[in-house]
C-alpha cells in the first residue's frame, strides 16, 4: 500500500531529528565511546528504586487522579516553593505529567491556535520546533551566540516579537549549550513579556545542575511573571530518573485546567509506580542529587580544560551536563567533524546543527559519562584534531 497520502501533512512535514540520523551511524559499531546521549550515567539512587519496588509490593497498581497523587503534588508544591521561590496550590496549580516531554506538548497545545507564533532560543532541545508545529503553531527562532555564552539577549527577543507572538519558550540551563541566564538579562526579558502580553513556558529540567554557585533564578519568580508562566520540571536529569518518565507543570489554575483537558484524554495519568518513586526523590533525594552534581562539576571542569588544551575553544558552561565547543577553526562543518571523529576514533558526539542552524560550527559533548571514558575520549579527540 502507498502510505504517502495517508500520513497527516503536519506530521509528514516534520523533519527527522538530527540526533537520530547521527545515532543510526553509531549503531552497529563496536567499542564506541559515546558523548552523545543526553542522560545521566548513574542508575537511579537505590532508595528511590526501592520506593518504586515497595509501591508495587503493596499492590499500588491503579490509575491515580488525572492530576497525579495529591501527596506528590503537595511535595512538588513544597519543593518548588523552596527551590524556585514560587508558590503553587497543590490542588489546582500542579499537574503531574509523563516527563517534561509531555508537559511541553500539553502547554503548547493548550496555549496556541493555528498560526500563532512561538519564540524559542537556539541552539535548543530538539523537540521544541516539532512540538510547536504539531500544535499548529509557527516557530520563530532567536539565535544565541558564543559571544554571549549562549544566553538570550533581550534586544534579540524584542526584534522577533510580532502581533502574532503568543508564547516564549525558555530553557536555562540549556540543552545543548549548558548556558545559564544572567539575572539582569532575564529581568529585561520578563519586562518584554509583560509589555507584549506573552506567556512563558520555562523548561527548568536542568535547574539543579548549576556549577558556579549562583542561585538559580527562574523567570516565574520575577515580579508579575507567575501569572504568565508555565513552569515545567521533572525528575529525569537531577535525580537520574529518565526511564521513570515523570515530570510536572506548575501554573495558574486556568492554565493547568486547560492542559489537564488534553492530558486526561491523551494520557489519563502518569504511572503510579513512577509517582511513588518521585515522592521519595523529593523527600529524601537531596544527598544523592548533590553527590551526582558534584561529580558532573568535576567532569565539566576536566572536559573544558582538556578541550582547550587540545586547541578546541570551549567555554565552561554554567549548567546542565553538556559542553558545546567551537570546532569551526578546524575548517570542518559540525557534521563532518562528528562523522570523521566517529570514523577515526570511535568517539560519538552530536553535531551542533542538530539543535538548529545557530549550532553550526559546534559539537555537543555530554560529559555525563564515566570519568575513565571521558579521559580516553579526550585523548582520542586530541589525536583526531592533531591529525587534521
Ligand atoms: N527538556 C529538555 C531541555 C531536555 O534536554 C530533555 C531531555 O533531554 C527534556 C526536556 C525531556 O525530559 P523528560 O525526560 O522529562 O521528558
Amino acid at each position: 500500500m502507498d502510505y504517502s497520502g495517508k500520513i497527516s501533512r503536519q506530521v509528514a512535514g516534520i523533519p527527522r531529528s538530527g540526533i537520530r540520523d547521527f545515532f543510526e551511524l553509531v549503531q552497529g559499531r563496536d567499542d564506541v565511546i559515546s558523548l552523545g546521549v543526553g542522560e545521566p550515567d548513574f542508575a537511579t539512587p537505590w532508595h528511590i528504586r526501592e520506593a518504586a519496588i515497595y509501591s508495587l509490593e503493596k499492590g499500588h497498581t491503579s490509575y491515580t487522579s488525572n492530576l497525579g497523587l495529591l501527596s506528590l503534588r503537595k511535595e512538588i508544591s513544597r519543593y518548588v516553593d523552596d527551590f524556585f521561590h514560587v508558590n503553587y496550590d497543590s490542588a489546582s496549580e500542579v499537574l503531574i505529567t509523563v516527563g517534561v516531554s509531555e508537559a511541553i506538548d500539553l502547554a503548547l497545545r493548550a496555549l496556541i491556535d493555528p498560526g500563532d507564533e512561538v519564540i524559542y532560543h537556539t541552539p535548543c532541545y530538539v523537540s521544541y520546533l516539532p512540538s510547536i508545529s504539531l500544535a499548529y503553531g509557527v516557530g520563530v527562532d532567536v539565535p544565541t551566540t558564543k559571544r554571549d555564552d549562549f544566553a538570550l539577549k533581550a534586544e534579540m527577543l524584542e526584534a522577533a516579537i510580532t502581533p502574532k507572538t503568543r508564547v516564549l519558550m525558555l530553557n536555562f540551563p540549556t540543552n545543548p549549550t549548558g548556558a545559564v541566564m544572567p539575572d539582569d538579562e532575564l529581568k529585561k526579558i520578563a519586562a518584554l513579556c509583560i509589555k507584549h502580553d506573552i506567556i512563558v513556558i520555562t523548561d527548568e529540567i536542568y535547574s539543579e545542575l548549576r556549577y558556579d554557585e549562583e542561585e538559580h533564578l527562574s523567570i516565574a519568580a520575577l515580579p508579575g511573571m507567575r501569572e504568565r508562566t508555565i513552569l515545567l520540571h521533572g525528575f529525569s536529569k537531577a535525580y537520574s530518573m529518565t526511564g521513570f518518565r515523570l515530570g510536572y507543570a506548575c501554573a495558574p489554575a486556568p492554565l493547568i485546567e486547560a492542559m489537564m483537558k488534553i492530558h486526561q484524554y491523551a494520557m489519563l495519568c502518569a504511572p503510579i509506580t513512577s509517582q511513588a518513586a518521585a515522592l521519595e526523590a523529593l523527600q529524601n533525594g537531596d544527598a544523592a542529587m548533590n553527590e551526582m552534581r558534584e561529580s558532573y562539576h568535576h567532569r565539566r571542569d576536566f572536559t573544558v580544560k582538556r578541550l582547550n588544551e587540545i586547541g578546541i575553544d570551549c567555554h565552561a558552561p554554567g549548567g546542565a551536563f553538556y559542553v558545546f565547543p567551537d570546532i569551526s577553526q578546524t575548517g570542518l562543518s559540525s557534521k563532518q567533524f562528528a562523522s570523521q571523529l566517529l570514523e577515526a576514533e570511535n568517539v560519538a558526539a552530536v553535531p551542533g546543527d542538530a539543535f538548529g542552524e545557530a549550532g553550526e560550527g559546534f559539537l555537543r559533548c555530554c560529559y555525563a559519562t564515566s570519568f575513565d571514558e571521558l579521559k580516553v575520549a579526550m585523548n582520542k579527540m586530541e589525536r583526531f584534531v592533531g591529525s587534521l
